[in-house]
């Protein structure tokens, strides 16, 4: 994981005395892994706030000292599932990120935690989104509401609140579409999708909204955290493909910018394959403290 990234952030505080270079080619090597000119700054000016102080003598005390700058940027997130009444999950992101496949991995985990979980097909931009959703459904062994391929995603969503209020389910995955004809249609979608659940009486502690994050797409996911975010207001992320995480400074950037945790991680296409996030291992294998 991350090895491109940790190893030369490693290998570059092993040959290095601290002097003028030195934090200037941090800040570059910074840059070149994903972090952003303003972030990439501002920790090269911490450290070198930092070694003034505590006089770091060894490649592992640089490699500390920056993870210890970077822990109050990223944070993880575990969200508490209320044992009374309904706890709506909505599943945001754009398409092809894992939207789907994380809907499965989730309904396969809250079920093992003793939960009854049904999905609302609510990408109804596409027919094999459905399909494909109904499929899993049947796999993991739990209930979908769906409706026709173009119907209205709020009347799905509708659908899905009442009858699992009838039911006493405790959890709803909505799948949403990751795209529309254009920018303005899927944000006025997802807007409309938000203002179905509160309509149905859905408050903030039983209402989680996710986003979905491909971890190799680096600064892409910085957008996406920012138009999705002001379509509803974002509680946490999931990263998928974590297995070949190659682009981590961007999700600190992420963290950073628009203050968002990270819920779980995806790091395969079994239902097994989604663990909650830990923050130590990220931030080790992004500094290179993870390799012998
Ligand atoms: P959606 O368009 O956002 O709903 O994306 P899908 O759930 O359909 O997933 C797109 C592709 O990514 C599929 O081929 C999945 O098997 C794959 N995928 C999703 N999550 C993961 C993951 O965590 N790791 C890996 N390796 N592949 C994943
Ligand atoms: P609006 O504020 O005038 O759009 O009305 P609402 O907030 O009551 O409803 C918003 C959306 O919820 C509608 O566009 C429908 O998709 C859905 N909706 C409302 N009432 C029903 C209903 O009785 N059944 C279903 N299936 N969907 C409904
Ligand atoms: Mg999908």
């Amino acid at each position: 994981m991350l090895k491109g990234f940790g190893s030369r952030l490693k290998a570059f505080f092993s040959v290095h005395s601290l002097d003028e270079d030195f934090y200037e080619e941090l800040e570059d090597l910074l840059i070149e892994g994903d972090l952003g000119a303003n972030l990439a700054m501002q920790i090269s000016g911490e450290v070198r706030k930092l070694a003034k102080s505590t006089k770091p003598k060894t490649q592992k005390d640089l490699q500390l000292m920056v993870k210890s700058i970077l822990k109050n940027k990223v944070h993880g997130y575990i969200p508490e599932i209320s044992k009374d009444g309904v706890t709506v999950f909505l599943i945001l992101g754009v398409n092809g990120v894992g939207k789907t496949t994380s809907i499965a991995k989730l309904a396969s985990l809250y079920q093992k935690q003793g939960n009854k979980v049904l999905l609302a097909a609510a990408d109804t931009f596409r027919a094999a989104a459905i399909d494909q959703l109904e499929i899993h459904a049947k796999r993991v062994g739990c209930r979908i509401v769906m409706q026709n391929n173009g119907s209205d995603p709020g009347s799905v969503v509708f659908d899905a609140i009442t009858s699992a209020k009838a039911k006493g389910e405790d959890i709803i995955l909505v799948d949403t579409a990751g795209r529309m004809h254009n920018k303005e249609n899927l944000l006025r979608e997802l807007s409309k999708i938000d203002k179905v659940i509160r309509a149905r009486g859905i408050d903030d502690a039983h209402y989680k909204k996710f986003l979905v994050i491909d971890s190799t797409t680096g600064q892409n996911g910085i957008s996406q955290a920012d138009l999705f975010n002001q379509a509803v207001k974002l509680d946490a992320l999931i990263l998928t493909k974590y297995d070949s995480l190659a682009k981590g400074g961007a999700l600190v950037q992420i963290g950073e910018k628009f203050n968002i945790p990270i819920a779980y991680v995806g790091t395969g296409e079994t239902y097994a394959d989604m663990h909650p996030f830990d923050e130590d291992e990220f931030l080790d294998s992004l500094v290179g403290l993870d390799e012998k």
